[in-house]
């Protein structure tokens, strides 16, 4: 049997991988094998999941942060930064109109705004969760103190979304300036599933710095906290920030990233990304092939999309909500799935 798959199917068995499995598999050059890694992974989630990928749609609803993360367009260092906050009624109305166009999950993101204090978030929670009661509601709005947390999950969220970026402390520090903490950012995530909440974590995949040792300490921290979530998606340069002229990462190593992941994790809720559509035309539809099960079109208004520019040249940046759900399903049906309306819980 060819060795790629035999380590697929290793990895598969012990829900684990060494780092001498993960070296191999992300260094090979050996293109059948790639195609064996991706077939195991796409049948492991098509074993769970059938030819179903659930739709987010994304509320990008403000874009000042307080934190000044290296690689992140709209840290509080970047004056060239266009600033904006949707109100409650503007986060309504894109959902209103996501709700329309069959969304059951709506997925509030923002940096980290002081303007939004939890009363304010819970707020905003409350009426999305008393409009849409059928509807999950996902945040990703940072990290915060626990009791926060426990706040907005009463007021009716039921998801949160906060990528650690790098389970490696060392590298953790080259990626963020010296009042960020791994630490805190870990615990959060704890926080989070404590409370109840379906938690994701995540990486950039080619952050500056990154190895094979620390992506192995990523999948070991996913192995610990079985997130419900896993959300990766390459490391994009944006030219105002300190990270402006690094080197993004790979389509071809995110795929293999991911595969492995639903390898490790078979019931995953595993997005393909933004990012993995930004560097190739067929970035998504190659993440569902390699395994990928979601996928998040923007539903934020378009007079403010391309001022959430985490990165450059963020795709679908000019696109109506419509135009965006329609021409991912048909990406989507073009590769033989489609997209499922309903919520897509993690299943229990
Ligand atoms: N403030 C929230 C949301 C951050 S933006 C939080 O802290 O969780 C969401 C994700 O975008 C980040 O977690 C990061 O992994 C990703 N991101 C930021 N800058 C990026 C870049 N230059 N290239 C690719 N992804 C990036």
């Amino acid at each position: 049997m060819n060795r790629i798959r035999r380590i697929a199917e290793t990895i598969q068995e012990k829900q684990n991988i060494t780092l001498e499995e993960l070296r191999k598999l992300l260094e090979t050059e050996d293109a059948e094998g790639m195609e064996e890694l991706f077939a195991a992974a796409r049948k492991t989630a098509q074993s769970i999941y059938g030819n179903r990928i659930y739709i987010r749609g994304l509320i990008e609803f403000s874009n000042y942060c307080k934190n000044d993360c290296y690689y992140c367009g709209i840290r509080r260092s970047n004056e060239n930064a266009q600033r904006y906050r949707l109100t409650k009624e503007q986060i309504v109305s894109c959902c209103r109109e996501g709700y329309a166009l069959g969304f059951r999950t709506f997925v509030l993101q923002s940096g980290e705004d002081l303007y939004f204090t939890d009363d304010r978030i819970c707020e905003i929670v409350s009426e999305i969760r008393n409009r849409f009661p059928d509807c999950a509601i996902t945040l990703s709005l940072g990290e915060k103190e626990k009791e926060s947390y426990r706040k907005y999950f009463e007021a009716g969220a039921d998801r949160y979304l906060l990528r650690h970026e790098t389970a490696d402390e060392a590298h953790y520090r080259k990626l963020h300036p010296p009042e960020l903490s791994l630490k805190h950012r870990l615990q959060c995530l704890w926080d989070l599933k404590e409370i109840g909440y379906q938690t994701g974590c995540g990486f950039m995949v080619g952050s500056p710095g990154q190895t094979i040792e620390t992506l192995y300490e990523d999948l070991q921290l996913i192995r610990e906290l079985q997130p419900h979530m896993v959300g990766i998606g390459p490391f994009i340069p944006q030219h105002d920030t300190p990270f402006a002229k690094e080197k993004a990462g790979t389509l071809e190593r995110t795929l293999r990233l991911l595969a492995i992941i639903r390898l490790m994790h078979p019931h995953v809720l595993l997005p393909a990304t933004t990012a993995l559509g930004t560097i190739h035309p067929m970035g998504r539809e190659k993440g569902i092939l390699a395994g990928a099960n979601v996928v998040m079109p923007n539903l934020s208004p378009v007079s403010v999309r391309k001022k959430y520019e985490l990165y450059d040249n963020k795709i679908c940046t000019g696109d109506e909500a419509a135009e965006c759900r329609f021409c991912l399903q048909k990406k989507i049906e073009k590769i033989g799935f489609r997209i499922d309306v309903s919520r897509g819980d993690y299943p229990e």
